[in-house]
């Protein structure tokens, strides 16, 4: 798509900023893989690193423990996310005093999916905050955080139009988000015009395109027909015939991300977030092939010169 006009511009890493979404391992074993991963992509200093909270709060232990294990073990900065599914709002605001004791002061607020899956209704629990702008309401008061919340270039599967979708994002930024983090896309016309519309609705936060690594194209196309996200034909083309071939699966992969994010540059965005799946590679080669590179790295690579 781009690469000849990147060749020349070798100075990028400089004016791009990563941010990098894990989430929090169910036992011993995903515990390993994330400390990998976690490791692999440290020395690349991300903004932030957020961890993810399951549906229903059914993780908040275990990302209470991942974001407490990220501040005391790394330099990294932690996001903590939450919903406000199925909680009444002391409930929430219990966790919320939680996480800010143990030192956090960077949060993504979701309202999360319905409990009953997604594709149900969504009924906010009676005492709850009904949405992610009440969420964000709600940490604003607590305290002078740093607030993410959702966006969605295709627009969320339960909104009826843009103009619902927009209305909810502006109402998020009133209450006090900081910036805006898009559910994942492959075209990138469509997150293009989803920022222009949100401009032309007065707002003026961030907005950073959340990028998804294919690790695996069969799950990524089914939950992406789940969560609203196009799957366009050229991107199961390069796809196709790779079910079994993860290494040239793995080597497509990272040249899509890549040609994605560096068409995103050249369109001037600066910023990116990257949903990682708890593995590193793909994500390492993307941020390496955009100029952002381990200290570590540049120091052998000048030792050998
Ligand atoms: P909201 O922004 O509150 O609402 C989503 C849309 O629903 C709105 O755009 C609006 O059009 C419509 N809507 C909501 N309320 C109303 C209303 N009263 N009237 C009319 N329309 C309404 N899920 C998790 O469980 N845990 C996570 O950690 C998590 N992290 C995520 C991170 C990112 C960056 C993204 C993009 C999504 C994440 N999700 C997560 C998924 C998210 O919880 C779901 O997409 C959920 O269905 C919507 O949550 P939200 O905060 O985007 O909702």
């Amino acid at each position: 798509m781009n690469q000849f006009r990147f060749s020349r511009r070798p100075d990028i890493g400089d004016k791009v900023r990563v941010s990098f979404e894990f989430f929090p391992p169910k036992n011993d074993e995903m515990e390993a893989r994330l400390w990998d991963t976690v490791t692999r992509l440290e020395p690349l200093k991300p903004k932030f690193v957020s961890v993810t909270y399951g549906a229903g709060g059914s993780t908040r232990e275990r990302t209470a423990r991942t974001v407490k294990r990220i501040l005391n073990e790394t330099t990294l900065t932690p996001a903590a996310h939450m919903t406000c599914v199925d909680a009444a709002r002391d409930q929430v605001d219990a966790v919320i005093r939680e996480f800010v004791d143990f030192g956090v002061t960077r949060f993504v607020a979701l309202r999360g999916d319905p409990a009953a899956g997604v594709g149900t209704a969504y009924r906010p629990h009676p005492d709850g905050y009904a949405n992610g702008a009440e969420l964000v309401g709600a940490l604003k008061s607590a305290g002078d955080f740093d607030i993410s919340v959702s966006a969605y270039p295709e627009k969320h599967p339960e909104s009826p139009d843009f103009a619902t979708d927009i209305d909810m994002l502006k109402r998020k930024v009133d209450n006090g988000a900081t910036r805006a983090i898009t559910q994942f896309f492959f075209d990138n016309d469509l997150y293009e015009r989803y920022v222009e519309r949100a401009r032309r609705a007065g707002i003026y936060i961030p907005i950073v395109p959340g990028i998804l690594p294919v690790h695996n194209f069969t799950q990524v196309a089914n939950f992406s027909s789940r969560c609203g996200a196009l799957v366009p034909a050229w991107l199961a083309e390069r796809f196709e015939g790779l079910e079994n071939d993860p290494q040239t699966h793995a080597l497509v992969a990272s040249a899509v991300a890549a040609e994605q994010v560096l068409d995103l540059v050249e369109r001037g965005v600066g910023d990116f977030h990257f949903y990682t799946m708890n593995r590193a590679d793909l994500v390492f080669a993307v941020c390496h092939m955009i100029g952002i590179r381990s200290h570590e790295a540049e120091a052998a690579g000048s030792a050998a010169a």
